[in-house]
């Protein structure tokens, strides 16, 4: 090899050895940054409570599994992805698992329609879920053949409070609320104003794969639960999120009240996200 070759090479290897140090440092920033930036969930049962938050995202890509949806965008250069998990407890249970395991999200806020249990709330009135409950995780007294049902003498049943029988453990026997995350709910306080249709509550989202019509079964709820609202979604995101220590807040707008005459109007469905979107870009600007 002469001298001329030599140099050459030596010089040819010094300058692939630089292209190569100076294409891995971007590749380690945007890692850096996709680290920094964990998603925000938003979740929707129906598509009328799902696709309108959807269609002002930007950026967005689509991705199914299963029968969920999960439309993958940004608000204001923040990654947000808005599910649609179909409605009732069960498939928002397996989506809240599912998509805590795809994407580690940040935080995740259940929102969608609700019936009212509350007579001062009214349809287009929001509540926060400073709380929320499973209202179909009860335990019914003793009773033996021929001697009927008695729905008002049921008690509550914390599947969590053990490992053991929930039948038999009288630890079981009390009321299991899942907290909402406080700095989702300091966001969504902070842009009350925003919603004109209605006012917007702290309150207790009850939830159970059951639509009631009884206003007097739906009065027992208020009284013994506190229940503010019911749905069929909330309780059951939250007992995930828990389980994965994931940041959740249920929303929920009243699109019915049986209690006051408040007839269901599909309407609120849009209206409820053009106010979780106010949350999300509040909630963002904290992150
Ligand atoms: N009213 C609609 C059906 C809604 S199914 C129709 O007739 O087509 C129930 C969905 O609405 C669930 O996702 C639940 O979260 C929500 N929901 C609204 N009001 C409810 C109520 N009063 N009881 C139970 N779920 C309610």
């Amino acid at each position: 090899m002469s001298y001329l070759t030599r140099t050459l090479t030596s010089a040819l290897l010094f300058i692939l050895l630089l292209a190569g140090c100076s294409t891995s440092e971007p590749a380690t920033e945007a890692s850096a940054e996709e680290e920094n930036q964990q998603p925000i969930l938003i979740q929707g049962p129906m598509p009328i409570e799902a696709e309108n938050f959807a269609e002002r995202l930007e950026n967005v890509e689509e991705e199914e599994s299963g029968t969920f949806v999960f439309y993958k965008g940004t608000v204001d250069d923040y990654p947000v992805i808005v599910m649609k998990t179909g409605k009732g407890m069960e498939n928002t249970a397996a989506a809240t698992a599912l998509a805590i395991e795809k994407f580690n999200p940040a935080a995740i806020i259940n929102q969608g329609t609700s019936g009212g249990h509350d007579p001062d709330l009214n349809v287009f009135d929001i509540v926060l879920g400073e709380r929320t409950v499973n209202l179909g995780s009860l335990k019914t007294g003793n009773r033996e053949d021929g001697e009927g049902i008695t729905p008002t003498e049921w008690i509550p049943m914390d599947l969590m409070a053990s490992e053991g029988s929930a039948g038999e453990d009288p630890d079981a026997e009390n009321i299991r609320y899942f907290e909402g995350d406080k700095d989702l709910l300091e966001a969504a306080q902070a842009v009350k104003e925003t919603h004109k249709e209605g006012k917007v509550v702290e309150g207790t989202i009850g939830s159970a794969d059951v639509w009631n019509n009884e206003v007097d079964r739906i009065q027992w709820f208020h009284e013994n639960f506190g229940s503010s609202v019911e749905e069929m979604e909330g309780a059951a995101g939250a007992q995930i999120a828990k389980a994965y220590d994931t940041p959740y807040l249920g929303i929920r707008i009243l699109s019915n009240n049986k209690t006051n005459g408040g007839e269901y109007n599909p309407e609120t469905a849009a209206s409820n996200q053009d106010y979780v979107y106010e949350v999300v870009k509040e909630y963002i600007k904290t992150k």
